[in-house]
């Protein structure tokens, strides 16, 4: 067989076994904007898939910051930050996340993913441990592997196995550090971690915490500021990243913290020494979101975002939500795409949540609710869910019967 034929038969065969275990995907092409319907290929449909959680995207003062810096004429930062990419639009934005974080410093990223991949291996190196929550992002998992530490994963939000691995840890590796490494709401769940018991436990064992704050930024906590701020613990926490491109508006990702983890991060985090900066104007852009998240107004978002979450629970029968993540847990990957496409049948676009985003086998229907959406909305979406079964929710995984004849 020629050399070309050998590519593309393992292409094709990789492609194959993909559609075969259902986890085949072609993103759907949107026209406009994120918001309360987006324009589909299929038709205009209510949005239930976007993290765009208080409707900033398409806002009209985080547009015109960006259209500001735009009109000064530059489209792209040239080259890294280090080298001629810093410009006074991120400084700025790394001014907004300190002040706003009460933190002495951040340091802004391309990326929540970029973010993750540059600060944790700055930290940790070979002889460290890296404790990962289990359903810790996969950015967060790469960052670790890429450091080169000792990777520990404990079970989803289990303090007694935490305790152990850092007693592990603390004993085999007397000289290395340690860092704990969590999410202040896991995405795919839409659970919190136990922040307060995370804490003590760090502080019994020396360790340090990295606190990826992407699903809280804007949605909870004192001027939507996250989980960190809710409890009153962001001076406990040595690293807490949030991301730019989730109810921020924009693009982006900040590390805050210390001014000399800032100083640490600029001089060797590879993923802002190596890489081009980000435009000014989408630093300009989730400036202007996080400014909308800390005033009045984003309290009032998040006053309606509140109102449609607890709408929805009590449509599903559940209690005590905050969070605006409602997983349907079904299993069946296949299954999870035929209901998803239902929905979509019905105007109505809920994501089908695979493998590699959660594990083989808990295929899920993610729902996320935003401050855009109406109350019409939120009963349209929970009688199409009874439509597709009626069973009712566990705690804050909906679990619809497992049929699978459906
Ligand atoms: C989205 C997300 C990231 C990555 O952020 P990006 O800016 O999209 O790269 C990191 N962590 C969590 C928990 C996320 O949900």
């Amino acid at each position: 067989m020629s050399r070309e034929g050998d590519w593309t038969t393992f292409l094709s065969e990789r492609l194959d076994d993909i559609r075969r275990r259902g986890l085949f995907r072609d993103p759907p092409r949107l026209a406009g904007t994120q918001g309360r319907h987006v324009q589909r290929p299929e038709g205009r449909v209510l949005n239930f898939s976007s993290n765009d959680y208080l409707g900033l995207a398409s806002h009209p003062a985080v547009v015109e910051a960006a259209r500001v810096e735009l009109d000064r004429g530059a489209a792209g930062a040239g080259s890294s930050r280090l080298v001629s990419g810093t410009f006074e639009a991120h400084e700025r934005l790394e001014a907004t996340v300190a002040s706003l974080k009460g933190c002495e410093a951040a340091v802004s990223f391309s990326s929540g993913y970029a973010a993750a991949t540059g600060c944790i291996p700055a930290l940790c190196g070979p002889g460290d441990v890296v404790l990962l929550d289990k359903l810790s992002h996969a950015c967060l998992v790469d960052a670790a592997r890429l450091s080169g530490a000792t990777i520990r994963v404990f079970p989803h939000n289990d303090l007694s196995a935490l305790e152990s691995r850092l007693k592990w840890a603390s004993q085999r590796h007397p000289r290395g550090r340690i860092l704990i490494v969590a999410e202040s709401v896991y995405s795919m769940d839409g659970d919190c971690c136990p922040l307060k018991g995370i804490i003590a436990l760090k502080e019994c064992y020396s360790a340090w915490l990295f606190l990826d704050e992407a699903h809280a930024l804007g949605v909870i906590g004192p001027r939507g500021m996250g989980l960190a701020a809710a409890c009153g613990l962001g001076d406990r926490v040595e690293i807490q990243m949030g991301t730019l491109g989730k109810a921020a508006g924009a693009h982006g990702a900040t590390i805050a913290g210390s001014r000399h983890l800032r100083d640490l991060l600029v001089n060797s985090a590879r993923s802002l020494i190596f890489s081009t900066a980000p435009p000014p104007h989408v630093a300009a852009a989730a400036a202007a979101g996080l400014e909308i998240i800390a005033s009045p107004e984003g309290e009032q978002l998040r006053l309606k975002l509140r109102e449609r979450i607890a709408e929805f629970a009590r449509l599903l029968g559940e209690t005590g939500r905050h969070i605006p993540i409602f997983p349907v847990l079904l299993g069946c990957e296949k299954r999870t795409v035929a209901c998803s496409d239902g929905l979509l049948a019905d105007g109505l676009w809920v994501p089908a949540i695979r493998f590699p985003s959660v594990a083989r086998g808990s295929a899920r229907l993610r729902v996320t609710l935003t401050a855009v959406h109406e109350p019409e909305d939120i009963v349209r979406l929970a009688e199409a869910l009874r439509r597709l079964d009626g069973k009712l929710p566990e705690r804050n995984v909906v679990r619809l019967a497992d049929n699978p004849s459906r």
